[in-house]
């Protein structure tokens, strides 16, 4: 039988919900306990696929192709684990069932109201992954802020289930905020005991309270939380600002929650926490023995969230080459001829980003041309790889038009073009080419030597495609194809076998790093730039 625990948050948002539920998971693993964690989220779209990255940060991709909250990305990377539809569920997603069902008749003559129609629902998914007796312990991270209109359907399923549900089996961990006032040189516990206060106007009681902070907590605060919050005082954890999200679970394990839950759930076969890996990740990304600076170029620059797995792989592969890497962020919409060489010329690699539109491409193409034309490190993903397409074609393929399709509908050499099966398909929401798919390398490729396996899967989220009628061409003026799906032949990955390091990837290989286990193509791109950094005198920049 699952246990259940449920993470809600008050206050404010964007106090690391996610990463609080992801390390707390990632701790209760470590003892050996098997764990997963999904995320609600209240908002009406079914899936965040549709939604613009300023809005919402990364659409994050599972294995099965479900287009899900960023958040997933922080699960899978801390634990390790893949994840799926199931553990993204929203208020559309929930809305939309019941309506179908209704329409079915399924609730002839009965009127369809939110209790009990839709909490059920909220009800039947939150328990869903703990069905087949996979897992021991499911964390449900709940999305907003408690006082929202959006997540009270939510608050009142945690209710009920905390009602439902054997008291061992079932429990509540509330993150909130004590903000620092500097004024008064005081940490403020009113904001805290106000939303503990709004849960249980809900009728749910937290077990926990995680307390955000600039400052460590005294233990006279702590009491005084406890109190006010009715909980006991080693309920109460401090949590203050971490330098990176990595050191998170330790610091968890240092204030006890995991073995306060645990208690709580009344469970007891489990062992010291295995942390040896991440702990020698950790060392190594506090003490990196080199630097490089990595050129990230997109159009959403602006938003760290839009590139969110991108900079985590990072983080993940500069840990494994003991190497610090500098993320420069580059706005593609303004690179342009003349000055592409004073934006570029200090990087150690160029990163060209995914998107969509047209919006900042030609800034693209004329990054990757310095890029190949230098012998700077290239990596390419999605849209990245197909401006690389795009760039060749143009400059050694002399096709001076050349373009991808979602850009110029009339180009009349669409080396980059809407795959076969997306023609006939209008709308939008869940209808890309999604999720895993498998991948074949070519023996002597730089990606074979990269992944060291001929045979690899992948994840994706795209329309368009390399237009294999002009592959022969390409592969004699020096461009290969040197990974394809084994059954449609789709060109997955193209490389430059004269250059030092480019490659570009039709897919998404940020989706699959984590922190036990970096990406190879981040890993092998960072060992690249680092040999760059040195081979071109940027030794300076290698002084940590
Ligand atoms: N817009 C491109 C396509 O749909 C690339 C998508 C992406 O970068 N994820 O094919």
């Amino acid at each position: 039988m699952a246990k259940y625990i449920f993470v809600t948050g008050g206050v404010t948002s964007s106090l690391g919900k996610g990463i609080i539920a992801a390390s707390l998971a990632k701790l209760l693993q470590a003892r050996g306990l098997s764990v997963t964690i999904q995320k609600f989220d209240p908002y009406i779209n079914v899936d965040p696929g549709t939604l613009n990255p300023y809005e919402h940060g990364e659409c994050y991709v599972t294995e099965d192709g479900a287009e899900t909250d960023l958040d997933l990305g922080h699960y899978e990377r801390f634990l390790s684990i893949f994840t799926s539809q199931n553990n993204n569920v929203t208020t559309g997603r929930i809305y939309q069932h019941v309506i179908n069902k209704e329409r079915e008749g399924a609730f002839l003559g009965k009127t369809v109201q939110v209790i009990p129609h839709i909490t059920d629902e909220i009800k039947r998914r939150m328990l869903q992954l703990g069905a087949d007796g996979k897992y021991d312990i499911i964390l449900t991270e709940i999305g907003g802020t408690v006082g929202d209109i959006e997540s009270l359907p939510f608050i009142e399923a945690v209710r009920q289930l905390q009602w439902e549900l054997p008291e061992e089996d079932c429990m509540v961990v509330h993150l909130t905020l004590i903000p620092y006032l500097k004024a008064a040189k005081e940490l403020k516990t009113k904001p805290t005991q106000h939303s503990v206060k709004m849960m249980s106007e809900n009728g749910v009681h937290p077990d926990v309270i995680v307390c955000r902070s600039e400052e460590p907590l005294s233990n006279e605060l702590k009491k005084k939380i406890a109190l006010f919050c009715n909980v006991k005082i080693d309920a109460v954890i401090e949590a203050t600002d971490a330098p990176t999200i990595y050191e998170v679970p330790l610091m968890m394990m240092r204030e006890k929650l995991d073995l306060f839950c645990l208690k709580k759930m009344n469970i007891t076969n489990y062992h010291e926490p295995e942390l040896g890996k991440w702990k020698e990740f950790l060392d190594k990304l506090k003490y990196p023995k080199s630097k490089v600076t990595i050129g990230l170029i997109g159009k959403y620059i602006e938003l760290q969230d839009a590139y969110k797995s991108i900079l985590e792989s990072f983080v993940h592969a500069g840990a494994i080459n003991e190497c610090k890497v500098q993320v420069v962020n580059v706005h593609s919409e303004f690179i342009t001829d003349d000055n592409v060489d004073e934006k570029l010329s200090d990087l150690d690699g160029l990163l060209v980003a995914p998107g969509f539109g047209h919006r900042g491409i030609e800034g693209k193409i004329t990054a990757v041309k310095y890029a190949r034309e230098k012998g700077l490190p290239f990596f390419g993903i999605c849209l990245g790889m197909q401006m690389s397409v795009i760039e060749f074609a143009r400059n050694v393929l002399s096709l001076k038009t050349a373009h991808s399709t979602e850009m110029d509908a009339n180009t009349p050499d669409p080396v980059i073009d809407m795959m076969a099966e997306q023609k006939e398909i209008t709308r939008k929401g869940g209808t890309m080419r999604l999720g895993a798919y498998p991948c074949h390398l070519e023996s002597g490729s730089l990606a074979e030597k990269i992944y060291g396996a001929q045979d690899i899967s992948e994840r994706h989220r795209h329309r368009y495609e390399f237009n294999n009628q002009y592959l022969e061409r390409f592969e004699k003026a020096g461009m290969v194809a040197s990974g394809r799906n084994p059954e449609t032949g789709l060109v997955e990955i193209v490389e430059i076998p004269e250059h030092p390091f480019f490659i570009g990837v039709q897919f998404h290989p940020e989706l699959k790093s984590t922190v036990e286990n970096p990406q190879p193509l981040f890993v092998h791109f960072i060992k690249a730039a680092k040999e760059h950094a040195e081979k071109n005198g940027n030794g300076k920049k290698q002084s940590v």
